[in-house]
């Protein structure tokens, strides 16, 4: 015994040396019989492992000793269930078995499995944790001694850590085999990496992956959790699929228990230790009993991203199905930063479809702008920059309820950009005028101090006119640090105005509001220009401009235009008698009634010298200027002025014109011919109005 444990010793001690010397398993395993046939001192020797898919011995290793010829080695293959084969039993019975040499003392049944070996043989059992891998063999020439049991014990042990170096070496053949999953699964991963048609990239992605594993279907789903937990109650949406379409995932989940259906969508991670979590869901695919995996992907989203496959029913497969399941796991990383990645892309292209749609607004802006510029007119600004917005942002009318401190009221004009029934407009003042009581205006918007709103005509006449509109937005405008207008968009459509609509429109009152300001500023000077301080009327040249403009306008469209030369009767008296500041008073006092009686817009009365006005009456005739001539001349007449406790009375003598009239072919000649029938007015008693006629024209009458 003694001397066998030294032996043995011996051979640990030189396996060991050799399995230092290698890293190549195979190869060492080799050595090692090699090594292990020196030492049982046999001429070949060969290691057979079991093929559990084949149920067979496979030859896996063979060494023989320089002696024995290459061709003596068996066949390399084992049929273990229908061989009768000494390998083949010793693997089934798990116990060694030692041949002695041939002589005729051995039964027939071996002499036929040893064939044509003559020589003695030895074959044990590869044991790895009572399980038999495999077998190994020894061989001896029929000129070398009989293997004995003796040799049983002297191997003892090296079966042994042979058989645990195979199992390691199967080990890393199965390392080998992943390495070789990874390269498919790599190989996948770049097919989603390529450019456009990221959908058709998925689904061939999700057919590739399903051949693979040999799975049925596939797919990328994302739910939306609704406030019900069941998930059924989930929205499913299938991204991507091979071989599913939504009725089938719908069924798939419905089929599943509700318990399992929760496990297997609110787990984030499958966790080997949890039992409680399912590897795959049970449900029925058509009449087949199928199961899926269902594996987390992670995205950023307010949904929840998935990939699913399915496979028909297995049982008892816990290490295949965990292996896919850890296969789908490493693959759905993959597939997470997929989508990720496409998201983002989609994200910039968004983002620079922002920009273009943005550098397109700018476009518009900067021509509003340009187009703001070439006008002082406040109504045209407004018109211009409605008219350019319109092409920005979609609207049935757009409105702008603006405080005008030249005359202390506010103003509401309204751009239609289709026509608008008259019941719209009242709608839409009233909402307006609503919305603004909300804001901290100054001064606050009162009935007295709002003007009658201004409709633009709308472009594109002839439609059927909009009686309502559906959605609105609005801002307020601020100038200086007082809220002092708003601004009001109306659509008619089902589209609603979108925050970033709210935006484009604070930018774009940013633009037009400048202009607005300057507008305003420009009117205020001109006014100062063109005003004469004492009355506030229109002063002498502003009463020159308007004359010229509305002559040439008069003559263009062959309208008539009347003008008033009105003077104070015995006005120096009146400065002797109470002094020059009552004269003023009066001139003030008549202005007022002036004023008050002319066409809004339409009249322009001027203080034309001293205690002389001018009045021009564009489209009058010279009969309805008359008219109104005398209706203010009596107005004045039966007016008074309070100085102390007198009651001061003055008198009007007024001359009027008209160019259809008179043969006018300047505009001093209308000018002449009011002062003339002026003259005619004082000549004939003062307090009076005269207008004037041509010499025909009193020649006809006389006549
Ligand atoms: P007539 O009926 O013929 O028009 O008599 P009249 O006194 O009005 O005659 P005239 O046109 O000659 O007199 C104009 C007077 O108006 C002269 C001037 O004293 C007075 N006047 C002119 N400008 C002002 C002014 O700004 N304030 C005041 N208080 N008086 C003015
Ligand atoms: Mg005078
Ligand atoms: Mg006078």
């Amino acid at each position: 015994m003694n001397k066998n444990t030294s032996k043995n010793k011996n051979i640990y001690a030189k396996l060991a040396e050799k399995a230092a010397e290698s890293t190549d398993l195979h190869l060492l395993i080799k050595n090692i019989i090699a090594e292990t046939l020196d030492y049982m001192q046999a001429a070949s020797g060969s290691i057979m492992v079991y093929d559990n898919e084949e149920d067979s011995l496979k030859l896996y290793a063979s060494s023989s000793h320089p002696l024995l010829s290459k061709d003596k080695i068996k066949s390399k293959t084992t049929k273990v269930s229908k061989s009768d084969s000494i390998a083949a039993r010793v693997f089934q019975t798990g116990t060694p078995i030692v041949c002695a040499k041939m002589t005729n003392k051995n039964s027939s049944k071996l002499k036929a499995a040893r064939s044509n070996d003559e020589g003695s043989f030895l074959s044990i059992p590869l044991t790895l944790t009572k399980k038999t891998i495999g077998v190994m063999n020894f061989n001896r020439t029929p000129d070398q001694p009989s293997f004995t049991e003796d040799d049983l014990t002297k191997i003892s042990g090296i079966n042994t850590l042979i058989a645990s170096l195979i199992d390691k070496e199967n080990l890393l053949e199965r390392i080998e085999t992943n390495r070789k999953e990874i390269t498919a699964l790599y190989q996948m991963s770049n097919m989603l990496s390529e450019a456009n048609d990221f959908k058709g990239r998925l689904e061939e992605f999700l057919t590739k992956l399903a051949n693979e594993l040999g799975m049925k279907r596939s797919a990328i789903i994302r739910t939306i959790n609704t406030k019900y937990k069941d998930s059924i109650k989930q929205k499913l949406e299938i991204i991507a699929s091979h071989r599913l379409n939504k009725n089938q995932l719908e069924n798939m989940f419905k089929s599943a228990t509700e318990k399992i259906r929760h496990k297997l969508l609110e787990t984030s991670v499958y966790d080997a230790n949890n039992e409680d979590v399912p590897l795959t869901l049970l449900f029925d695919d058509g009449n087949e009993s199928s199961e899926m995996y269902c594996i987390p992907l992670f995205v950023e989203d307010e949904g929840l991203y998935f990939l699913i496959v399915s496979r028909d029913f297995v049982e008892d497969d816990e290490a295949q199905a965990k292996k896919h399941y850890r296969f789908l796991q490493v693959i759905s990383h993959n597939i997470s930063s997929a989508i990720t990645r496409e998201k983002m892309l989609k994200t910039i292209w968004n983002n620079q479809e922002i920009l273009r749609e943005s550098a397109e607004r700018n476009k518009i802006f900067f021509e509003m702008s340009k187009d703001l510029g070439s006008s002082l007119d406040p109504y045209i600004i407004l018109q211009k920059a409605f008219n350019q917005f319109n092409k920005v942002i979609s609207f049935t009318t757009i409105s702008i309820l603006l405080y005008d401190d030249l005359d202390a009221t506010y103003k509401l004009i309204v751009q239609p950009a289709e026509p608008i029934s008259l019941k719209y407009q009242n709608n839409l003042t009233e909402k307006i005028v609503n919305l603004f009581k909300d804001y901290p205006c100054e001064p606050i918007l009162t009935k007295s101090n709002l003007t009658t709103p201004t409709f633009f005509n709308p472009q594109n006449q002839g439609n059927k006119q909009i009686t309502t509109f559906k959605h609105e937005l609005h801002l307020p405008i601020i100038l200086g640090n007082s809220v002092k207008g708003l601004i009001h968009l109306a659509r008619k459509g089902d589209e609603e105005f979108t925050s970033h609509e709210l935006d484009i429109t604070s930018q774009f009152t940013g633009i037009f509001i400048t202009s607005i300001k300057n507008a305003l500023i420009h009117k205020r000077t001109e006014k100062l220009a063109f005003t004469d301080p004492l009355t506030e009327l229109y002063n002498h040249r502003f009463f020159q401009e308007t004359l010229s403009q509305e002559f040439t306008r008069s003559q263009r469209y062959k309208k008539p235009l009347s003008l008033m030369i009105i003077d104070i009767d015995f006005f120096k008296k009146f400065n002797d008698t109470y002094g020059h500041l009552v004269g003023d008073k009066v001139l003030k006092h008549v202005s007022a009634i002036f004023k008050s009686s002319m066409r809004d817009k339409i009249d322009t009365v001027a203080r034309y010298g001293g205690e002389e006005f001018g009045v021009i009456l564009p489209e009058t005739s010279l009969e309805g200027a008359i008219t109104f001539a005398e209706r203010i001349r009596r107005k004045v007449e039966e007016s008074f002025i309070e100085e102390g406790d007198k009651k001061l009375k003055v008198t009007l003598s007024i001359g009027v014109s008209c160019i259809s009239v008179t043969n006018c072919t300047k505009t001093s000649d209308i000018i002449e011919a009011a002062d003339q029938a002026l003259y005619k007015a004082k000549a004939e008693g003062r307090n009076q109005v005269q207008g004037y006629n041509e010499p025909e024209v009193i020649y006809e009458k006389t006549h």
